[in-house]
């Protein structure tokens, strides 16, 4: 880390084409050598083009160094963390950011200061989305919350002072994620997990989905339905990967529904923080269509109107209606059976709703048609969201 140099091992399965693309960002490559030996490489216009056998597996090592970033788009030394989301990843290594790539990792850190902990995956065994990979190196202590039943230890990393914010946050993170295992499926990113606070700065608030080890800004450390919302994409978001931006809300809207689901088992009810926060959506100026999929990857998540609150919480409604006409058990059931059929794969939101469609009867499946029309591809709320927030 002190010298920001790295080495990236990267293994891909044989291919007729006889080259490898990645995005590297703004890396500097100095070597890339394949089966061992060097090879000629072409860097520019933020890709790296290396050639590989023809047919057959290869390994590409590559050396190169990265630059500290500040803008939340790679490493940012200042703040102690990394963050790739969404297509961020080539400025800490080569990789492919399209949502719908599937990684796996193994990583090492040299270099750490010795009065810091660095948090992250060793190991990363299940396909994930590129940034999923998150590091955290900061004044971290760590809390042991408890172990689930099926046995995931989970933990929450603080920064100094915030012993007690953190307690309160993670309350019920334990619970959560026990319901989460046991209501849709194993775990795949490992068997220990936790919530590390991230200095965001600036008022920054919410969460990144860095499992296993998530990150949870400063602002919201003491927010339990954060806590649980990064937990829930490890099944929403991570564990079943968007194929497309525009499918954005089968990450946020899953994660926000799942996330009221564990908390509701926990005895906390956090419909009526919903309803404000979709109250301010369709009130305010930042409401949009939030399943725009007569593309894909056509947008730029970045800069596109789907960036805000809105497919989080339409989507999270959506899924509540669809929750009372399939009824909310047999809902989670539904929600199980699409996650552990599409588990390390990629999905787009149309499969979700065709999915529990086929859990009901026609009449069921046509109101659950109009729901998504309704919810996700009408801007307009469709319902009067002022006595949802009093
Ligand atoms: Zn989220």
């Amino acid at each position: 880390l002190k010298q920001s140099k790295a080495k990236a091992t990267i293994a891909i399965v044989a291919a007729a084409s006889g080259s490898a693309s990645f995005e590297i960002g703004d890396l500097a490559v100095s070597s890339v050598r394949v089966g061992g030996a060097d090879v000629p490489f072409t860097a520019s216009s933020s890709a790296l083009h290396v050639s590989v056998p023809k047919d057959a597996d290869a390994s590409i090592v590559v050396e190169y160094q990265f630059k500290d970033h500040g803008k939340f788009d790679g490493w940012l030394s200042k703040r102690g963390v990394s963050f790739l989301w969404p297509k961020f990843c080539g400025n800490l290594f080569p990789c492919k950011s399209s949502p719908d790539e599937g990684l796996t990792f193994s990583l090492q850190l040299a270099g750490v200061d010795p009065g810091a902990t660095a948090v992250y995956p060793s190991a990363i065994r299940f396909d994930a989305p590129s940034y999923m990979l998150g590091i955290a190196v900061a004044k971290l202590t760590k809390i042991d919350l408890g172990t689930t039943a099926g046995g995931t230890s989970v933990s929450v990393w603080h920064l100094p002072g915030q012993d007690k914010t953190a307690k309160t946050g993670t309350t019920s993170l334990v619970a959560s994620f026990d319901f989460f295992e046991k209501t849709f499926g194993p775990y795949k990113f490992g068997k220990a997990v936790g919530s590390v606070e991230a200095a965001w700065g600036g008022g920054g608030y919410g969460g990144m989905e860095h499992h296993p080890y998530w990150h949870v800004a400063s602002g919201s450390m003491s927010d339990a339905i954060t806590h649980a919302h990064e937990a829930a994409h490890g099944w929403f978001g991570n564990g079943v990967r968007i194929r497309c931006w525009e499918d954005f809300v089968l990450s946020e809207g899953s994660a926000t529904y799942l996330a009221a689901r564990a908390l509701a088992k926990a005895g906390t009810d956090v419909w009526a923080n919903y309803g404000c926060q979709l109250h301010k959506v369709c009130s305010g100026g930042t409401n949009t269509i939030v399943l725009p999929d007569s593309s894909c990857n056509a947008i730029d998540i970045i800069t596109h109107p789907l960036w805000s609150n809105a497919p989080y919480q339409k989507g999270a409604f959506f899924l509540r209606e669809v929750g009372k006409v399939l009824g909310e058990d047999a809902l989670d059931a539904a929600l199980a059976g699409f996650y552990q059929q599409h588990v390390g794969k990629s999905a787009r939101m149309q499969m979700l709703v065709d999915h529990l469609k086929a859990k009901s009867d026609a009449a069921g499946a046509a109101k659950i048609d109009k729901l998504a029309v309704d919810w996700l591809r009408t801007n307009k709320c469709p319902i009067d969201t002022a006595m949802l927030c009093k």
